[in-house]
């Protein structure tokens, strides 16, 4: 998911918002009016408007925390994590690798139900220390905040530690699996059948209390189900990904004969002549054999077409320095992830300081295709 709206950089963290965040924020702002409306008659309208949206903002603030913990124990376990995006049903920390062993899974995905439960506790501590009797409705501005966001965030604490993956329960109930199993695919594969199941059971639910006449609630449990279920899915895919893909290299699936062009070459003679005719989509761009940069209509797309024929290959290419360059020995998936990452289509192999060929996000794509339909057969012609 890509951060939409930047905010800042926390302990070298970026810290985004995706678009749909906005909604949540209008919905919370606007039900939190409406609550404090009807809990405190005697508040002004500006005072109730005041308290609604700072508490917004204050729990926009522990989501963040929430996911930063997440954050802070990746990075202490070595594992690279460089954006957090908040969306319209929480956040999301972007960590790049998956954890290599079931204790850093344990620890990394635990650590964020546990940070919004203490923050919970010790909010409802404070509104307690400030007067608010447990069980009645706060009376004033500073308690009635403390009290909402207390709530909110042991709700944070208990919905995140559902067992179904992706949430932070499931990535628990992943690493338990993966330490008694001892097999990372086998306990993904098991966790994402929980997150399905439970899925499942949140959409009957919702369904059910929806012709109950609950309304917009029962609705709504079931959207949560059918997001569950969504993540849980493509989370196995990604397994089954990995599963046919293994054994696979680089060196295996990239294509050795790809083509140059000369960075002098003007931007007009380069479409019509080379990239409209040949049905490829990446050029590498060399000179007396140097390797200088790479140009697909990615690139091409962002120029006006009046100004092609006086612009130069050289010009709008992506220069070498901004290019991923991968070695023919990295595992097939990995360049299909990293890919994915960087939203490009293909990545130069690099060896021993030369291009040794291209490897496109289509031909690993096809490769797959072949694998999973063959991998397919066997079991097929059991079944008859
Ligand atoms: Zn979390």
């Amino acid at each position: 998911m890509k951060s939409q709206i930047k905010i800042g950089t926390v302990f070298g963290v970026e810290l985004g918002l995706h678009y749909s965040w906005l909604v949540i924020a209008l919905l919370i702002t606007f039900s939190l009016v409406a609550q404090f409306h009807a809990q405190n008659r005697d508040w002004s309208e500006p005072l109730v408007w005041t308290v609604a949206i700072v508490t917004g903002v204050l729990f926009f603030a522990c989501l963040f925390a929430h996911e930063l913990s997440h954050a802070v124990v990746a990075r202490a376990r070595g594992l690279p994590i460089h954006k957090i995006t908040l969306f319209l049903l929480g956040g999301v920390a972007q960590i790049e690798k998956e954890a290599s062993d079931a204790k850093t899974e344990f620890w990394m995905a635990i650590v964020g139900p546990i940070t919004s439960g203490i923050l919970g506790l010790a909010l409802l501590a404070l509104a307690w220390l400030l007067g608010w009797v447990p069980r009645t409705s706060p009376t004033t501005p500073g308690t009635a905040l403390l009290v909402w966001l207390g709530y909110i965030n042991l709700a944070l604490c208990a919905f995140n530690m559902i067992p179904g993956f992706p949430l932070d329960g499931g990535r628990v109930l992943r690493a338990v699996l993966w330490w008694s199993m001892g097999d990372a695919e086998r306990a993904t594969r098991a966790a994402a059948r929980v997150g399905q199941a439970i899925a499942v059971l949140f959409i009957g639910m919702g369904i059910l209390q929806f012709f109950q006449g609950s309304g917009l609630s029962g609705l709504w449990i079931a959207f949560i189900g059918w997001f569950l279920l969504q993540a849980a899915s493509s989370t196995y895919l990604q397994v089954q990904t990995g599963n046919l893909l293994r054994g696979l290299r680089v060196s295996d699936v990239m294509s050795a004969d790809y083509e140059t062009v000369d960075p002098d070459t003007s931007l007009e003679v380069f479409v019509h002549d080379r990239l409209l005719r040949s049905g490829r989509r990446c050029f590498l761009v060399s000179k007396d054999g140097r390797l200088l940069g790479l140009i697909t209509p990615k690139e091409i797309r962002e120029i006006d077409p009046n100004s092609w024929p006086s612009r130069r290959v050289g010009d709008v290419m992506r220069p070498a320095d901004k290019i991923h360059f991968i070695p023919p020995d990295l595992p097939a998936v990995e360049a299909l992830e990293t890919m994915g990452r960087e939203d490009v289509h293909q990545l130069p192999v690099l060896s021993n300081g030369r291009i040794s060929g291209i490897v496109t996000r289509a031909h690993i794509l096809q490769v797959l295709q072949s694998r999973s339909e063959l991998a397919a057969f066997p079991s097929r012609r059991r079944a008859a």
